[in-house]
């Protein structure tokens, strides 16, 4: 199989940990309901004052301040960029990530755990500079041919890369040859980011003919075996519209957000690649190695 190209990142500056770029917070609202347990903002950045190119699929790293319990400077933790390249505002000197606080009880202590990074964006009021690092990644892009189809799959904030990637596609490409297939999962209706009644960026493209959107609602739906609902059971029903595209090698596949949400995808690819008699494992690897295999969970 011949190796998908990529879209080429354009040359710009690219940020080091060790000296950061500070981008102001331009704007910081919550996505998830008030009464939602989980607290998913989405936050927009002021690069005006940097040369930033990045491209739908990158990612930023945001350094917080101050020092671990070691004494040692924090590490710097990746976003996805949640915007097309010229940025919601289309001056091409905003971007937008979306970033879901880390909240959790330890254990073993019993005592509340806030996460370092996601806690310092959330509650970063409008005006303050965040450090900011890169843009990066090399992989998780689209094709450059616009026949390939895009098959993405997205769990709670793992939707921001797509969400910059319909937004160049309709927005500013205004079209894609192939056909684009998104399943999304999130608790219920309402937590579905970016596709509900107060924001709803990416559900206004859902009339495109060559794209087609699933939600998973886990806390909504149940299977006919009464399970939750998660984006895999969405996927198993779309046999037909995914897996001929893929074993042609005309498809690419994204997978992005919690790093659970893998195994079962993977099972339901993987069945159907036995049905026909083929090694799963093998053919993803070849996937991979040509680009049209990419995972990005945490
Ligand atoms: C390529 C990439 C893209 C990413 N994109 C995004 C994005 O778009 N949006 C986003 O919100 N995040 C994203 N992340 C995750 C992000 O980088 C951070 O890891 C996340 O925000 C947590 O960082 P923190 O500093 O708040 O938490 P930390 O202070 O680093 O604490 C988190 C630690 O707590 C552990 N932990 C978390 N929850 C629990 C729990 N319930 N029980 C026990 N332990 C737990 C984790 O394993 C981790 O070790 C991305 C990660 C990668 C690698």
């Amino acid at each position: 199989m011949e190796l998908i190209t990529k879209v080429i990142p354009t040359p710009g500056t690219v940020y080091k940990p060790s000296d950061p770029f500070l981008a102001q917070v331009i704007e910081n609202t919550r996505l998830t309901p008030k009464d939602s347990a989980d607290d998913i903002h989405n936050i927009v950045l002021d690069l005006s004052r940097s040369e930033i190119a990045y491209l739908e699929g990158q990612s930023v790293g945001i350094l917080p301040p101050g020092v671990d319990e070691d004494g040692k400077k924090h590490r710097v933790r990746l976003y996805s960029i949640a915007s097309s390249r010229v940025g919601d505002d289309g001056t091409s000197k905003t971007v937008t990530l979306c970033v879901k606080r880390v909240v959790f009880t330890d254990e073993a202590t019993g005592q509340e755990v806030r996460g370092v990074a996601s806690n310092h964006i959330c509650d970063a009021k409008v005006g303050e500079d965040l450090a900011l690092t890169g843009p990066t990644g090399r992989k998780f892009l689209l094709p450059q041919d616009d026949q390939v189809n895009l098959i993405m799959v997205a769990v709670g904030t793992g939707i921001a890369p797509f969400r910059a990637f319909i937004k160049y596609i309709f927005h500013e490409r205004g079209s894609w040859g192939g056909k684009i297939s998104l399943f999304f999962g999130a608790k219920t209706g309402f937590e579905t980011l970016y596709m509900n009644q107060e924001n709803n960026d990416i559900g206004q493209y859902y009339t495109k003919e060559t794209f087609q959107a699933f939600q998973a609602l886990s806390r909504q739906e149940k299977t006919s075996t009464g399970e939750r609902v998660y984006v895999q059971h969405k996927i198993a029903e779309q046999r037909e519209s995914l897996w001929p595209g893929l074993k042609a090698g005309k498809s690419v596949v994204y997978l992005c957000g919690l790093k659970g949400m893998e195994a079962g995808v993977d099972k339901v690819f993987g069945s159907w690649a036995e049905q026909d008699g083929m090694d799963w494992e093998a053919y993803k690897e070849e996937l991979k190695a040509t680009g049209r295999w990419n995972v990005e969970v945490y």
